[in-house]
C-alpha cells in the first residue's frame, strides 16, 4: 500500500507565493507577530511530520478494528488514543486558539492546513478534534464567565474532546423538530432528556473527559427553531461524578469506522445554558461555519491523499501501448501515459489546488473578520466567509467523493479490494457530502440566504473585489476568469426576478456556477505565481471549466 503524506513545500507555495497570506496577516494586529514566513514554514514543516509520523500509519487499523462499544464504553482502535494524548501534549489543538485561553495564537489557516492533512491520512481518527474548535469559539462567545472558567481552557487546548449533539431520529436537517428536553433547576442548573444519534466522538478514550453542546428545548419554548437554546453537558462533572449522558450503541456505518458515531441517551443529564435562551441555533451557527469549512478541507484532503496514490500507481503499473511516448524496451508502458488517466489524475489536480485556493483564502478572511482593524475590511471578509463556506463545503466534499471514486478507477480491479487503501478513502469521504448540513441544504443556503437575501449585492462586490486581481485579459486564463465574472453577475437579476419555488430543484447547479467561477479566479492566481503547473491550467480549461456553460443553461432555464 503506496501512503499519503503532506507536502508542507506544496503548501508554503501556495500561502506565501500564491496567497501573499504573510503580507496578509501582517495587516492583522492581533496575529502580525506570527505572521512571519519563516515560523509559517516552520509550523507546515513539524505539522507534516506530526501527521506522517503519528497519525498516518493507524489508518488502516482505525478502519480494521474500529470503534468498539461495551457497556456504554468505548474503546477506540489501537494507537488512537497515544496518538491523541500526543497531538494534545505537543499543542496541535491549540494551534489558533487565543493565547489568554491557553492556545497558541497562530493563524487560522495553518489549523486549516493541519486538518486538511489530518484528514488525508486519516479521517476516522481526525472526526474526534475535528470539532474542537467550532466547540471553543461557541463556549468562548456564548458562555458565562463561570463556565468559561470551567472549560474553555481545556476545550482551547484540546485536553477534552468536545461534541456536537443537534441531530436527532426525526431531526435531521430540520433541527426545528428537536424535541430533547431542559427543565430548569432551583440551582440554575437544568435536567436535559432525550436522545441525539449520529453524535460523532459522544463517548470514547481518548480524552478523560468530554463536553457535549446539546441543542434542547425549554419546557415553555415555542415549537420550531426558535424555541432551541443549547447546553453544555459534561461527562464528568467537576467532582468526579458520571453525568446522565450515556452512549446507548455506537452504528455500524459504510466507513469512519476509527469514528465513534454515537447513540447518547441524556436522562435528566445536568448541564447549563450556552448563551440566551431560545438562541441555541445561533451560537450553534458559530461552530457550524467553523465546522463546515474543516469538512470542505476533508474533501480537499482526501482527494490528494487518493491523487497522490493514484498517481504513484500508475507510474508503477504497466499496460498496453500508450499512443505516445511509448518505451520499446518494456512489453507495455506505464498507464500514466495512457491520456485517459492522465486526465482523471490532471482533473483531480487541479480540484485540489483551486479548492485550496479558494479555502486558504477563506481561512485568511476569517482570521480578517476578526482582527483588521478597518471596519469595511472586515465586512467585506465575513461576506466573503459567508459565500465561499457554503460553496466549499459542497463542492469540494462532492468532488472529495467523486474524485477519489475516479482515483480508484485508475487501479482498475486493484483499487477494489483492500490492498491499495484507495476504497478506504472512497467509503470514508462519502459522508463528508451529509453531515454538516447535507449539500443540498448548502446549496439553498448559498443562493436563498446569502445571494437573493440580498438581491445579490454581496455577491456582485466579492466578485467585483476578485476582478481587482485580474488587471487585463492577458493570457486564456485571466480572459476565462473575467468572463466567468461577467457571466455570473449576468445571472443575477433574472435570479432576482424569478419566483423561489422555480428555483429550489436549480440550487444546486447554481452552486456549481458559483464553484466554478471562483475556481477560474484560483486558476489564474496559481498561473501568475511563479511555479504554477501547466498540467493543472490545462486540465481546468479542457476537463472542468465546460461544465459552468451546461450549469448555467438548467438555471438559466427556470428563469
Ligand atoms: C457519520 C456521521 C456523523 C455525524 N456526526 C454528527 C454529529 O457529530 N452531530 C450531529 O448533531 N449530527 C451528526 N450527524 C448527522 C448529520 O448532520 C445528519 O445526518 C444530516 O444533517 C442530515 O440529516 P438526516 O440524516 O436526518 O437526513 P434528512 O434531513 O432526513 O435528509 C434526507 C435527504 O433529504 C434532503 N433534504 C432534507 N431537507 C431538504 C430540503 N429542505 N431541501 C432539499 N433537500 C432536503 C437531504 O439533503 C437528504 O438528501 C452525523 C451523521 C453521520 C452519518
Amino acid at each position: 500500500m503506496n501512503a499519503y503524506a503532506p507536502r508542507a513545500q506544496d503548501i508554503s507555495h501556495l500561502l506565501l507565493d500564491v496567497l501573499q497570506a504573510d503580507r496578509q496577516l501582517a495587516e492583522l494586529p492581533a496575529l502580525a507577530d506570527n505572521a512571519d514566513p519563516d515560523l509559517l514554514r516552520q509550523v507546515l514543516e513539524e505539522a507534516g511530520k506530526f501527521v506522517d509520523e503519528v497519525v498516518a500509519p493507524l489508518n488502516r487499523e482505525g478502519d480494521e478494528t474500529g470503534a468498539c462499544w461495551q457497556g456504554g464504553q468505548v474503546t477506540m482502535p489501537p494507537g488512537a488514543r497515544d496518538a491523541y494524548q500526543a497531538f494534545w501534549q505537543a499543542g496541535w489543538p491549540a494551534l489558533s486558539t487565543a493565547p489568554e485561553d491557553g492556545g497558541q495564537g497562530l493563524p487560522t489557516v495553518l489549523e486549516m492546513v493541519l486538518y486538511e492533512w489530518l484528514s488525508g491520512a486519516n479521517l476516522g481518527w481526525t472526526m474526534a478534534p475535528g470539532l474542537l474548535h467550532g466547540a471553543y469559539e461557541c463556549i468562548k462567545h456564548h458562555a458565562s464567565p463561570e463556565l468559561k472558567a470551567r472549560y474553555l481552557e481545556k476545550v482551547a487546548t484540546g485536553e477534552w474532546l468536545a461534541t456536537m449533539c443537534l441531530t436527532e431520529p426525526h431531526a435531521g436537517s430540520d433541527l426545528g423538530l428537536a424535541r430533547t428536553k431542559a427543565v430548569p433547576r432551583a440551582d440554575g442548573s437544568f435536567a436535559i432528556s432525550g436522545t441525539k444519534i449520529f453524535i460523532s466522538g459522544g463517548e470514547h478514550d481518548l480524552t478523560d473527559n468530554i463536553v457535549h453542546l446539546v441543542l434542547a428545548r425549554l419546557p415553555d419554548s415555542p415549537p420550531g427553531p426558535k424555541g432551541l437554546s443549547l447546553f453544555l453537558v459534561p461527562k464528568f462533572h467537576e467532582d468526579g461524578a458520571r453525568s446522565a449522558a450515556v452512549c446507548e450503541r455506537i452504528e455500524e456505518k459504510m466507513g469512519l469506522h476509527g469514528s465513534p458515531t454515537c447513540v447518547m441517551r441524556f436522562d435528566e443529564a445536568t448541564g447549563w445554558l450556552v448563551g440566551e435562551t431560545g438562541k441555541g441555533l445561533n451560537a450553534m451557527f458559530l461552530m457550524m461555519n467553523a465546522a463546515r469549512l474543516h469538512v470542505a478541507l476533508q474533501g480537499v484532503g482526501v482527494l490528494d491523499a487518493a491523487w497522490q496514490k493514484a498517481s504513484a500507481y500508475a507510474q508503477e503499473r504497466r499496460q498496453m501501448r500508450a499512443p505516445e511516448r511509448r518505451d520499446p524496451s518494456q512489453p507495455a508502458d506505464p498507464i500514466i501515459e495512457h491520456p485517459a488517466v492522465q486526465r482523471i489524475l490532471d482533473t483531480q489536480r487541479a480540484w485540489v489546488d483551486a479548492g485550496r485556493v479558494i479555502a486558504y483564502q477563506t481561512a485568511i478572511e476569517l482570521d480578517v473578520a476578526k482582527h483588521h482593524p478597518d471596519t469595511v475590511r472586515r465586512q467585506q471578509a465575513q461576506q466573503w466567509c459567508a459565500l465561499a463556506t457554503p460553496v466549499l463545503k459542497a463542492a469540494w466534499t462532492d468532488q472529495g467523493f467523486h474524485g477519489a471514486s475516479d482515483c480508484l478507477q485508475v487501479f482498475g480491479g486493484h483499487g477494489y479490494v483492500r490492498e491499495w487503501g484507495i476504497e478506504q478513502l472512497v467509503r470514508d469521504v462519502r459522508v463528508a457530502m451529509i453531515y454538516e448540513g447535507t449539500n443540498e441544504i448548502q446549496a439553498q443556503d448559498l443562493l436563498f440566504r446569502k445571494v437573493l437575501a440580498d438581491q445579490g449585492e454581496g455577491l456582485k462586490n466579492l466578485l467585483d473585489r476578485l476582478q481587482a486581481d485580474l488587471p487585463a485579459a492577458e493570457t486564456a486564463t485571466s480572459a476565462r476568469a473575467l468572463e466567468a465574472f461577467q457571466t455570473l453577475k449576468s445571472m443575477l437579476p433574472g435570479l432576482c426576478q424569478t419566483e423561489s419555488a422555480r428555483l429550489y430543484p436549480v440550487a444546486g447547479d447554481f452552486l456549481r456556477v458559483v464553484t466554478l467561477t471562483l475556481m477560474a479566479w484560483a486558476i489564474h492566481r496559481l498561473e501568475s505565481a511563479s511555479g504554477a503547473n501547466e498540467k493543472v491550467t490545462v486540465a481546468f480549461a479542457r476537463w472542468v471549466w465546460p461544465e459552468a456553460a451546461m450549469r448555467r443553461e438548467m438555471v438559466m432555464a427556470v428563469t
